[in-house]
């Protein structure tokens, strides 16, 4: 049994605590700094992450949060979420929780097609998963020590450092619960170490 947290001080929370609800996982929705002890890992929503930072900051979560990840353990973030996980964000002179190592560039899809639907090939999780892109933002560079989940159109909107899980698109507003499946899989190998 692996106890997970989605972070819940704004975006599509509810979405992630469906698709992570299975028997062998306890979802807690995180509202309280005091929450993180008790999990083995956590998942940021999509949403707006100048907002979650805002909200992250005025709540107290912005150390222990960093602290969560240098304690090694696992953090998934879609959209907005991995904006936050992101240690370069274009055109920002910093990033936010800075835990994956790569440059990320917001609302990086053009105007008509800011939002769209498409299945994707996605390492680990499947040939044909379903990804649902808002606003998206992409990935415009890893290094050397992050693996490129999947590509759209050879542009990264999937990659993994480590523990550490982030993808452009929402699988969350899909019944794909698959990417869910491989966070639940990482968390319980970083528990078992
Ligand atoms: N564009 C939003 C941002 O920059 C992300 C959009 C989303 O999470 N759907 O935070």
């Amino acid at each position: 049994m692996v106890k997970i947290g989605v972070l819940a001080l704004q975006g599509a929370v509810r979405e992630h605590v469906k698709c992570l609800q299975a028997p062998n996982t306890e979802v807690v929705v995180v509202k309280k700094v005091e929450q993180l002890a008790e999990l083995d890992g956590l998942v940021f929503p999509g949403g707006e992450s100048t907002t979650m930072r805002r909200l992250i900051d005025l709540y107290g979560f912005f150390e222990p949060l960093k602290q969560f990840a240098a304690e090694g353990k696992p953090m998934f973030g879609t959209c907005a979420g991995l904006i936050l996980m992101a240690d370069q964000i274009d055109g920002q002179e910093s990033g936010h929780l800075s835990v994956i190592n790569m440059k990320v560039q917001r609302n990086a899809f053009g105007r008509q097609r800011e939002s769209f639907e498409t299945d994707l090939h996605v390492t680990g999780v499947g040939e044909d998963v379903r990804a649902v892109f808002i606003r998206a933002p992409l990935i415009l560079e890893v290094g050397n020590d992050v693996e490129v989940l999947s590509k759209y159109n050879d542009e990264i909107v999937a990659a993994r450092q480590g523990q550490f899980l982030a993808c452009s698109f929402h699988p969350e507003l899909t019944d794909d619960h698959r990417f869910h499946q491989y966070f639940v899989s990482v968390v319980e190998e970083s528990k078992k170490n």
